[in-house]
């Protein structure tokens, strides 16, 4: 409500923002699982980066593991959830030897990626992933392929360093969620020094990651601080704070809730930034306007810069089977 006593607020809000269609999708399919199996239904390696998501189906009966033979043996014939990050072909194949029920909620742009690797391979090419080092997606990607088949890139100087046995035959593919312009510079440092690398026949980059950082760069001049929700370990959201920050927002900073918003930094601030990650919920982007509007006379600017329409449909198995009881 408005209150002469509290200062006014600009918050520019990102649109896009938030969820993309492939964790939407993987969301649902844990939902859907737990629905027509029951509980408990495992899930390998978070879901997607966001503990408050993580919570709310670990509260429906998900069990969130780390590798498959965390499965209790009175527990295998239960479905287990492959992350939309994607997994290495070990970890089907483990499921399998296991003789485990598996739903793989891998995006199918992550999955797209994964064609490209093979294919530059099948084609002859050693295969370089642009990406960073331990990150789900990255290890699923290498893992399509063998042992020595993959070399990952992070920087331009890993571009110097890099000696590939035969220069002529490279193929590139990245990792989903980088940063645009960094990718872009990496890419150029490749194709200067291996003029015959091969491109993926599709970006890599996906069309979240490029909306949500585009929304970002279109808002965040004149803004005196830029608040990005989204988790320590989500790389798309850890983007969008770079993106703010040489776009020209004084300070960027990212928030998974309102509990961690700073408000000392804040006090006296006219416009904010507000965007959020991919795998982050609306409900905590509202929760953050609800505690700005508590303290400011907040007027909501809304910056539209594309309209999404993806939405990838869910496992087949999960819309044919029949419900049981939750
Ligand atoms: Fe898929 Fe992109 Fe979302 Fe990752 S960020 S789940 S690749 S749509």
């Amino acid at each position: 409500l408005f209150s002469p006593a509290k200062p006014a607020l600009t918050i520019r809000l990102c649109e896009p923002r938030g969820f993309c269609a492939g964790v939407d999708r993987a969301i649902q399919i844990v939902v859907l699982a737990l629905k027509k199996y029951g509980a408990p239904v495992y899930v390998r390696h978070e879901i997607v980066h966001n503990r408050f998501v993580v919570q709310g189906l670990q509260e429906r009966g998900a069990v969130f593991i780390e590798e498959l033979h965390e499965i209790p043996p009175e527990h295998r014939e239960r479905p287990v959830v492959f992350s939309a990050h994607g997994v290495p072909k070990s970890v089907p194949a483990d499921a399998q030897a296991r003789n485990l029920f598996y739903l793989d909620a891998t995006c199918p742009l992550v999955s797209k990626v994964h064609k490209q690797a093979m294919r530059h391979q099948r084609l002859g090419r050693h295969v370089v992933l642009v990406g960073h080092a331990g990150h789900p997606e990255v290890i699923g990607t290498m893992g399509q392929l063998p042992d020595g088949a993959v070399t990952l890139i992070e920087t331009e100087a890993d571009v110097h360093g890099f000696m590939p046995v035969d220069p002529d035959q490279l193929g590139f593919v990245t990792q989903t969620t980088l940063s645009v312009s960094d990718t872009a510079g990496i890419i150029a440092r490749l194709q200067e020094r291996f003029p015959a690398i091969q491109a993926p026949s599709a970006e890599s980059i996906c069309y979240a990651t490029t909306n949500r950082q585009e929304a970002v760069k279109e808002t965040a001049a004149g803004t005196d601080f830029f608040l990005i929700v989204g988790a320590p370990n989500s790389s798309n959201s850890k983007r969008l704070v770079e993106v703010a920050e040489r776009a020209g927002a004084k300070r960027a900073l990212l928030v998974q809730r309102a509990a961690e918003i700073p408000w000392d930094e804040i006090e006296t601030i006219g416009t904010l930034g507000l965007s959020a990650g991919a795998s982050a919920p609306q409900i905590i982007v509202d929760e953050i306007v609800d505690a700005f509007n508590a303290r400011f006379n907040v007027s909501i600017d809304l910056a539209v810069t594309a309209i999404e329409n993806e939405n990838f449909p869910v496992l087949s198995v999960l819309r044919d089977m029949p419900l049981v009881p939750a």
